[in-house]
């Protein structure tokens, strides 16, 4: 089955009933009621191993929908939501943690990790090296103790594309697990457990709810890592509720399209921005000039609607706030991957000396407007810098 047709016929319910609605029902609960005792007994062993009913925060019937859709999307064994995509990354991280264990990071990964390792993981010995935001020094990193490979790709300001094949060759040489962010591609541009990753983590928060409604995240996992990861959400007392895996699920359906029409749109994007002076660089991973952009070419099957520019270093950071302000059809704001496009300042993850010689960066994503409006509207603000 292709993946436009998964994303359609799966995680609908159950199909084998005679008369039903299209879509699964959102069935919220904290109580679950047996028949009687052998059942409850029956369902406690079962779930060891199973996604069964039990108890309404490990979730429902809706949850469990959504997990089967993601893990097929992904390939993977099992699937597991969480309330955001932030905590699914720190589960993954939490799960390899143990006193004098040693994690490879890459540096593009979503800013907000980097906080877990410098203020929790850190208290509890866990020793955290950064690699090069496209893995490339992996080899010389590896310590004796590296339990754990945490990279994203593509990154999510510059979007460094990573060789995964090649990083996860060298890491299970090592029997070093990989886990991937790969929020970028949502489970629809790359599939990172079919390359060799080990887990692969989606906000989806982003692409995958495409409405920018909700928050979830996400883990899939292979067979050889699914270990404790069902425990783990179950031990904190990590939940997700049935109406935001109901909306998760039906952004779903859509995927195919929004994802093609935002890589179409920012296509027209880029080569209109690229006739413009005041831009020194331009973020794009389809742009031959894009760090791995051959990597992309072979692993990925397109873009997202994420475009970073960085301004010619004579235009200053007021000047570049006001071409934001000036936008009518961008908005400021956080995330992405919803209809809406937005346009926000940003600083990579780059060192202060590196900054120092470089313009003022934002990042676009590029929502389901119509590109030529869209490309009005920037033009026009860039013309307000004159
Ligand atoms: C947004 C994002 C996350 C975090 O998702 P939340 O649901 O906002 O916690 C993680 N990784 C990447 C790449 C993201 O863009």
């Amino acid at each position: 089955m292709k993946t436009d047709t998964t994303l359609i016929h799966f995680g609908r319910g159950d199909q084998s009933l005679e008369v039903r609605s299209v879509n699964p029902t959102v069935m919220r609960a904290s109580t679950i009621l047996f028949k009687d005792h052998a059942t409850w007994q029956k369902y406690r062993e079962l779930r060891k191993t199973e996604r069964v009913l039990s108890y309404g925060a490990r979730g429902t019937t809706t949850n469990f929908e959504l997990e089967k859709l993601v893990c097929k999307l992904e390939k993977g064994y099992r699937a597991q939501l969480f309330p955001t995509g932030l905590a699914a990354l720190a589960m993954v991280l939490l799960n390899y943690a143990e006193s004098n264990a040693h994690f490879l990071i890459t540096d593009g990964i979503y800013g907000p990790v980097r906080s877990i390792c410098n203020n929790f993981l850190k208290r509890i010995n866990v020793e955290i090296d950064f690699l090069k935001a496209d893995a490339s020094d992996v080899e010389q990193k590896i310590k004796p103790n590296t339990k754990l490979i945490l990279c994203e790709s593509s990154g999510s300001i510059l979007y460094e594309v990573i060789d995964l094949p090649k990083l996860c060759e060298i890491a299970h040489k090592h029997s070093i697990p990989v886990a991937i962010d790969n929020t970028y591609s949502s489970g629809y541009l790359l599939n990172p457990l079919e390359l060799g990753a080990d887990i692969s983590v989606i906000a989806a928060t982003k692409y995958l709810s495409g409405h920018s409604d909700v928050t979830m995240g996400i883990a899939v996992v292979n067979q050889k890592e699914w270990k404790n990861f069902d425990k783990l959400p179950e031990m904190f007392g990590f939940t997700t509720s049935p109406d935001d895996a109901y909306l998760v699920l039906r952004g779903i359906r859509t995927l195919s399209v929004r994802m093609h029409k935002h890589e179409q749109s920012a296509d027209q994007i880029v080569s209109f921005l690229k006739t413009r002076s005041e831009i020194k660089n331009i973020f794009y991973p389809k742009l031959a000039s894009h760090l791995n952009h051959e990597i992309f070419m072979r692993d990925y099957k397109g873009t997202n609607g994420m475009i970073t520019i960085e301004f010619d270093k004579n235009i200053s950071k007021d000047s570049v706030i006001k071409f934001i302000d000036n936008l009518e059809l961008f908005s400021i704001g956080a995330s992405w991957g919803g209809y809406e496009s937005l346009a926000t300042q940003t600083i990579p993850p780059r060192t202060e000396e590196d900054l120092s010689k470089s313009g003022v960066f934002v990042r676009f994503h590029i929502g389901l407007g119509d590109p030529e409006d869209l490309i009005e509207d920037i033009k026009n603000s860039l013309d307000v810098l004159k």
